[in-house]
């Protein structure tokens, strides 16, 4: 799978995303090692208390790991209001795909269009993990 397409799946996640609130959507494709690829889209809580929101990274992250997939490659991201625009993990989603799977990498669609991979030390320096 590459990178292109699995921003594709991301885009098609991003559809899916529950915010009426914001009208911020995000969507997240996720790959497994044997090539499945699990979908997340932004859910916000429709109270508007906002604790409970939902990450489409995390969401993804959390479909798959219900299902019983552990070992994750890659995870593409795109979000934005009417357009996508470069939209990097938060810092919640960013501990915890380090703490799920340090060796992912992170598909990110630049605002120029490009397509960038990141490694999670390069998104998330000295992270909780490293310092026990
Ligand atoms: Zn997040």
């Amino acid at each position: 799978m590459t990178n292109e397409e699995l921003i594709e799946l991301a885009k098609e996640a991003r559809e899916k995303a529950c915010v009426e609130l914001s009208g911020f959507k995000v969507g997240a494709a996720l790959l497994e090692k044997n090539g499945t690829v699990i979908l997340g889209s932004n859910i916000e809580d429709p109270s508007g208390i906002g604790v409970t929101n939902i990450c489409a990274e995390r969401c993804a992250i959390v479909k798959a790991l219900s299902e019983g997939y552990r070992e994750f490659e890659k995870i593409a991201v795109v979000g934005g209001l009417d357009k996508l625009i470069f939209c990097a993990p938060c810092g919640a989603c960013r501990q915890y795909l380090n703490s799920w799977c340090p060796s992912i990498k992170i598909v990110l669609l630049e605002t120029d269009g490009e397509i960038k991979e990141y490694s999670m030390k390069e998104l998330l320096p000295y992270s909780f993990d490293e310092t026990f």
